[in-house]
């Protein structure tokens, strides 16, 4: 297979000189779509693990979170928390206040049994709220969540064993309903359809272990049981892709800029709070179109929008898939390019803005429209955050345009300048 991003470099290669070695290990052999290749090559960034589903829902997102990105699992997972929190509260706070109703139905030595069960299953859920209170992570939900749904079967399981002497038609429906109802609640949660089934099955076990063990009843009356608590489990399932994929398009609607299709500047800051951790090395350009008022005044908006998808499309066919590209306001752009130094940083600036001056916009009277950009390109400093880098980038940026336009300047050229 050709490598269309070699062939873009070494167009140009008689003006500005290739940075190959980057590029050169990627795309090779590779037959998968442009935007699967990005989701995977993107994991791959430490820093910026960042694919955001651009164009469509892919099965494999509704499946599991492997080709999340890591902005999309901790929204999601700060929806799930605050969810799982009011749940683990509700139980928490109603289970103990229902053995009013155990004293009045059942003998009081059943009703004390029950008592002390509730008692249980209240602070072991008051203890997950806490802990989701006082760790919200990934980690502390993956734990919490199986631990809320299970909590409560088991406790169906005991009162079901407790009342278990009596005769039927003197057990409230309510107690025999609490499967379903657990089955329910996990249809509030937008679980992947892989996380879904994990809690399921966890839950299946108690109930079926019940119905075998310590019921003594016909296979029929246990295929109807199990029938009925898989039917729950479908329509719980199903509840909760909708929600996961309801998620997803809100999520994509809020990131990705709807016109050239790249994240905006929110998840760009987004990022920029996270970056406070990483030691990793990147580099920053900052490019703004020149003069781009006139051409929407010259010739209106729909070209004026034409030449940004456009710009947007070159720039992300000559970086690496691992390299994030965001609209950062009307005609800026930026790009984050994780472990390249400011020397090959600079090549890439020249060669991307090389490349826009080169493909102009063919107008209806087939005249061609030519595009300038003025460029700002900065390294990451040790220990800084991204809004940092972006200052110093934006900077220079503004010094390019000052200095005449259609230029990238650095930080090297920005230091000579002034000595100068
Ligand atoms: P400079 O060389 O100093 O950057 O001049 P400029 O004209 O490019 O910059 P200025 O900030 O004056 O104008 C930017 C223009 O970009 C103004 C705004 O109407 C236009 N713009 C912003 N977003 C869009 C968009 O989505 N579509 C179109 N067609 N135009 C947009
Ligand atoms: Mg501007
Ligand atoms: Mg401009």
């Amino acid at each position: 297979m050709t490598n269309k991003k070699q062939n873009t470099i070494n167009k140009f290669d008689n003006n500005v000189e290739p940075i190959v070695k980057s590029f050169d290990t990627e795309d090779q052999g590779n037959t998968a779509s442009a935007s699967d290749e990005r989701r995977k090559s993107s994991k791959d960034s430490a820093l910026f693990n960042s694919y955001f589903t651009l164009d469509r829902h892919v099965l494999s997102d509704l499946l599991s979170t492997k080709l999340h990105s890591d902005d999309f699992i901790a929204t999601r997972t700060s929806y799930i928390t605050i969810r799982l929190w009011f749940m683990c509260m509700f139980f928490a706070l109603s289970v103990p206040i229902f053995s009013g109703f155990d004293f009045v139905f059942f003998p009081n030595a059943e009703a004390l049994e029950l008592l002390v069960a509730r008692i249980v299953l209240s602070l072991l859920l008051f203890s997950l709220a806490y802990l989701l209170k006082i760790r919200a992570q990934v980690t502390t939900v993956r734990f919490v969540m199986p631990l809320a749904f299970l909590a409560p079967m088991i406790f169906y399981v005991a009162s079901m064993m407790i009342v278990s002497d009596l005769p039927k038609d003197e057990i409230p429906s309510i107690f025999a309903m609490l499967p379903y109802f657990i089955l329910a609640m996990l249809g509030l949660f937008p679980l992947t359809i892989s996380g879904g089934v994990i809690v399921i099955v966890g839950i299946l076990v108690p109930f079926i272990s019940y119905e075998v063990f310590f019921i003594q009843q016909s296979i029929w009356l246990l295929v109807n049981s199990v029938w009925l608590f898989l039917l729950f489990a479908g329509i719980s399932l199903w509840l909760q892709v909708g929600q996961l994929s309801m998620l997803m398009k809100l999520y994509r609607e809020s990131t990705v800029d709807p016109l050239t299709k790249l994240i905006n500047r929110r998840v760009l800051l987004r990022l920029a709070q996270r970056s406070n951790e990483g030691q990793q090395v990147y580099s920053l350009i900052m490019f703004d179109l020149d003069r781009f008022k006139r051409i929407n005044d010259n010739y209106g908006h729909a070209v004026g929008d034409k030449v940004l998808v456009n710009v947007a499309k070159i720039i992300q066919e000559e970086l690496r898939t691992t390299d994030i590209v965001a609209r950062f306001g009307g005609e800026e752009f930026v790009a984050v390019l994780p472990n390249i130094e400011l020397s090959d940083a600079k090549n890439i600036a020249n060669r991307v803005a090389l490349s826009i001056s080169r493909q102009p916009v063919i107008l209806a009277n087939n005249t061609e429209l030519k595009i300038t950009s003025s460029v700002g390109v900065t390294q990451r400093k040790p220990g800084e955050i991204l809004d940092e880098t972006l200052k110093r980038a934006d900077d220079l940026l503004y010094f390019a345009k000052n200095n005449g336009r259609d230029q990238v300047i650095c930080d090297d050229d920005f230091n000579q300048a002034i000595q100068a």
